[in-house]
């Protein structure tokens, strides 16, 4: 399949999942995880049209974004080291694996320097799995009520990621709870402002993630292929 022919099948999906559950397609943006692929299979991605890309590595992301010229919008999705990030605030708009009170800190002081405002997600690990990141559900409010004075970063939304399985609608309770959780967050007024974004799908889910409410699906495999090392 060429790149221009998995945009358009995945959007067919993105469409066809919206319609099976009452939702407007252009509620779901898509991220191209590029994290597997070459800085010029990065720019054939910029080329066909996709702005978001997903990058996980800051060591190899940063030599990435130098060699585009900074094109496109770039989220940092991966586990993020405080050390590592004086590297990519002022080239990563969004973090969405804003997950500990120490990460929140540096980010809004290394924005701060930049004169920048940093746009996160919070990662929560919903599904509970020892492996995976992100604060537990019932602490997500206490970790925004902690962060809310800090003026450069901006929680815009929360992030999870779901159990590999077979059967992608094993999935759904998880993303289903993702959603629950930023409605009661919002409810509860934790955040200064209201939380709307969902970062959640890959290729695997999304389906099953955009019904749930996904604002943003996060696709490497399906999207720009996995072969191919950078
Ligand atoms: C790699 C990665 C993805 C993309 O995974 P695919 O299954 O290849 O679509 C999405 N989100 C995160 C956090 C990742 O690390």
């Amino acid at each position: 399949m060429s790149l221009q022919e998995a945009i358009q099948h995945v959007n067919e999906r993105i469409v066809a999942a919206c319609k099976r559950s009452g939702r407007n397609a252009e509620e779901v943006r898509v991220i191209a995880v590029t994290k597997y692929v070459s800085s010029a299979k990065t720019r054939a991605v910029l080329d066909a049209g996709i702005q978001h890309l997903g990058e996980n590595r800051p060591g190899v992301a940063v030599p990435k974004w130098e060699e585009l010229g900074g094109r496109g919008i770039w989220h940092f999705i991966g586990h993020l080291q405080s050390r590592k990030v004086k590297e990519i605030v002022g080239k990563f708009e969004y973090i969405h694996s804003l997950d500990r009170l120490s990460l929140a800190l540096e980010l809004d002081k290394r924005a701060a320097a930049a004169g920048v405002e940093v746009k996160t997600f919070l990662q929560v690990n919903v599904s509970g799995e020892a492996s995976k990141q992100g604060v537990k559900p019932e602490e997500a409010e206490h970790f925004l009520r902690e962060i809310r004075e800090l003026s450069h970063l901006k929680v815009i939304g929360l992030m999870t990621m779901a159990p590999e399985v077979e059967d992608p609608e094993l999935t759904r309770p998880v993303f289903q709870g993702l959603r629950e959780l930023r409605d009661r967050l919002n409810a509860s007024g934790a955040w200064k402002e209201p939380i709307s974004e969902l970062s959640m799908g890959m290729s695997g889910d999304f389906e099953v993630a955009v019904e749930e409410g996904a604002t943003w699906v996060r696709l490497g495999t399906l999207l720009v292929g996995k072969g191919e090392e950078t």
